[in-house]
């Protein structure tokens, strides 16, 4: 049975009081017997602050860098992450990707530095409108996943969770339709069928991303190869996550 997951990437937004309210917020109101797993994201600054808070919705990390210690400054590293008791890391988001350069080879480098570390890695993956425009999604997306994500051994990947985000649906309100997301959902399992093998298809959670909300969760969730979301704007408001996760 795969994990139902709902994250929330609340991406560079709120101020330390904003962030402990709406953290608390959820906790308060999300239900207790529910089989969903339920995440989320802040700036890395708030991480140890929430941490105490709760256990119950974890606490993860946007992004990290994959060396262990040294000269780098600015960045945060995995072992730092991991020390902060963070059991979640975001890798490939397309605006790590498109602000700030990171390719295929870095991210890489940290699906193998998060797993080292025991963090599971949501693999974000999705292509630009211009390559969907020209039909060129597939073999868009399975080139981010072999790039960075294929080369791991079937145990390994099964660790990790693979969020399809296209980049023309994230922060526009113009989600992808369930069509759309279903079919590339599918072919992502498909994809790993056919490189590894049908049980490890089947362990891998499929996260949906982009302009994902309370009004749409449900018939995204609905399908079968869509194993709940990544959700950026609707995750600062509590309301709207905790609709967003009980959408299954
Ligand atoms: C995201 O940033 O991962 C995302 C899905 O954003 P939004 O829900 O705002 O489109």
């Amino acid at each position: 049975m795969r994990k139902k997951i709902v994250a929330g990437n609340w991406k560079m937004n709120l101020l330390p009081v904003e962030a402990q309210i709406l953290y608390r917020e959820i906790i308060d109101k999300k239900s207790d017997d529910s089989s969903v797993e339920m995440m989320v994201f802040p700036p890395a600054l708030y991480i140890s602050d929430l941490m105490k808070m709760n256990a119950e919705v974890s606490v993860g990390a946007q992004n990290f860098y994959p060396e262990e210690k040294g000269a780098f400054t600015g960045e945060i590293s995995v072992a730092q992450v991991t020390a902060m008791g963070v059991k979640q890391v975001l890798i490939g988001h397309s605006e790590r990707r498109m602000y700030f350069e990171e390719n295929g080879q870095l991210l890489k480098r940290k699906v193998d530095a998060a797993l080292n570390f025991d963090l599971t890695p949501i693999f974000c993956c999705g292509e630009p409108l211009d390559i969907r425009e020209k039909n060129g999604q597939g073999d868009y997306v399975l080139r981010q996943l072999e790039e960075s994500l294929f080369h791991l051994s079937a145990e390994k990947l099964k660790k990790c969770v693979i969020a399809y985000e296209p980049v023309w649906a994230i922060g526009t309100g113009k989600t992808a339709s369930i069509e759309q997301a279903e079919e590339m959902h599918a072919s992502i399992r498909r994809w790993i069928r056919e490189k590894y093998d049908h049980t490890t298809a089947d362990a891998i959670s499929i996260l949906y991303g982009g302009s994902c909300n309370a009004s749409n969760a449900k018939e995204l969730f609905a399908c079968p190869n869509v194993d709940g979301g990544l959700i950026g704007g609707a995750s600062l408001d509590a309301d709207s996550f905790i609709k967003i996760a009980q959408s299954f």
